[in-house]
């Protein structure tokens, strides 16, 4: 794609890296079929070359975002469905971050749209704050419903996202001693913000995996959010101040072979500094050197010589990718691999290309958009008619469990499960056909 940017707007490393991005794109439209927006709609302006077409005129033209920029670019989920589809190699996740971040310094948004935005940057990356909303919306979910109907459905969202269980407390900085005499790795572990308080059951899965298997594990002292949640709404600054803290947290601590992370939004993020503090002479290196550690759980576990202790017995997963994983990270075949090795019979979710919705903030900033794709979402999981079905991130967790009886649980619970550990909270709750595998069996 031509463009016609000056060399004074080029003078800024973040345009000229637009530019580069822009120019790589040839409007070959091919994207178009697997973004989740325009297959719902089939509205050009909802597709990545419409939102790339919008960015351009906004970035070349040097002016404010208008109604309409914001419009479509907040439809924009971050699946990046489209960079894996895309021939060219046009890397719209960072050409929409940027133009994310260029909305918030340019356009004002309604009251209620800042005040909602503000809360949610305020709130959910602060895990003390999260749970004590939590504790607040526990009470407000029975009134879901009359907060749909008096048209609050961002409000109603909410509520229908928060679980009924009591929030727990995150966990504290710590190291968790690998078992048995040889100790085989040693890594750090984002306990996350969200994931920590919705879903304590992960981490703490991964841990009991890991230290099974000889991997001590590092809760280092200052970690929080990886930033992605801020990032996505464009707040770049708070954004930057919460990757400088988990950088400086993961490089005082001596000898990590890797940096784990369950959570796969967080996850493509934290991959992500190096490229996010590239000209800050005073991180750039260690942010390079952090993403380049990162790993999904079941990336790290696959190295692993982890065999099963316990008979999954052909227990059927449908296997949810996340988009994060999928399409952030192009890990696709490992999780499933791992649950194959351990007994777990997988099934591919159909349209898996398609994102489920939850989107990090997208599930209640966009709430009919994002409940139409999870209706599609949990329609082509059910009827595969499994008994359990297993993701690698707490969004799309939440956003499925809250349109389905089916348990959801993430795949390190089951890789948990079949390895020694207990059986996943949601399938403990839930008892379909065979009174749930895997039996216990000699190890
Ligand atoms: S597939 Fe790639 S090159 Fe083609 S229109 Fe989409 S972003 Fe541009
Ligand atoms: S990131 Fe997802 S929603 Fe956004 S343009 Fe790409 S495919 Fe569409």
């Amino acid at each position: 794609m031509q463009t016609s940017f000056t060399l004074a707007q080029l003078a800024d490393p973040d345009v000229a890296e637009a530019e580069k991005i822009l120019r790589a794109c040839v409007h070959c439209g091919f994207c178009t079929a697997t973004c989740p927006t325009y297959v719902l709609d089939g509205n050009e302006l909802d597709s990545p070359r419409g939102r790339i077409y919008l960015i351009k005129d906004m970035l070349e033209n040097d002016r404010p975002a208008t109604a309409e920029v914001v419009l479509h670019v907040d439809r924009c989920l971050s699946c990046l469905a489209c960079m894996t589809t895309c021939p060219s190699g046009v890397h719209y996740m960072h050409l929409v971050d940027h133009a994310r971040a260029h909305i918030e310094r340019t356009y004002r948004r309604p009251l209620t749209e800042r005040v909602m935005r503000a809360m949610l940057a305020k709130l959910l990356p602060y895990p003390q704050r999260f749970r004590l909303v939590l504790g607040a919306a526990r009470l407000g979910k029975p009134f879901a419903p009359l907060a749909q109907a008096i048209g609050l459905k961002r409000l109603a969202a909410m509520l229908r996202l928060s679980p009924w269980s009591r929030p727990q407390r995150p966990l504290a900085a710590q190291v968790f001693k690998a078992a048995g005499p040889r100790k085989i790795g040693r890594v750090g572990l984002l306990a996350g913000c969200v994931n920590d308080i919705l879903a304590p059951q992960i981490n703490a899965a991964a841990i009991r995996v890991l230290t099974r298997f000889g991997v001590e594990v590092v809760l280092p002292q200052g970690a929080g959010c990886c930033g992605s949640l801020v990032h996505h709404m464009g707040r770049e600054h708070e954004a930057l101040a919460q990757v400088r803290a988990n950088i400086d947290a993961w490089t005082a601590i001596e000898g990590l072979d890797a940096i784990v992370i369950t959570a796969s939004g967080c996850g493509t993020t934290v991959k992500d500094y190096g490229f996010m503090l590239r000209t800050d002479s005073a991180y750039a290196d260690r942010a390079r050197k952090v993403a380049s550690l990162t790993k999904d759980i079941t990336e790290y576990l696959q190295a692993l010589p982890i065999k099963p202790s316990q008979n999954a017995d052909g227990l059927v997963v449908a296997y949810h990718s996340a988009c994060a994983l999928q399409h952030g990270q192009r890990i696709t075949r490992q999780p499933k691999e791992l649950l194959l090795k351990l007994g777990f019979a997988v099934k591919d979710v159909p349209e898996g290309h398609l994102c489920c919705g939850s989107a990090g903030t997208y599930n209640i900033l966009q709430p009919d958009i994002a409940r139409r794709l999870r209706e599609r979402k949990v329609g082509t999981i059910e009827r595969l008619r499994p008994d359990v079905i297993a993701a690698g991130n707490i969004g799309c967790m939440t956003q499925i469990a809250a349109g389905t009886r089916l348990p959801v649980v993430h795949t390190v619970e089951l890789v948990d499960w079949a390895t020694g550990g207990p059986c996943p909270p949601a399938l403990r709750e839930y008892r379909p056909r065979s009174a749930m595998r895997p039996s216990v069996t000699a190890g």
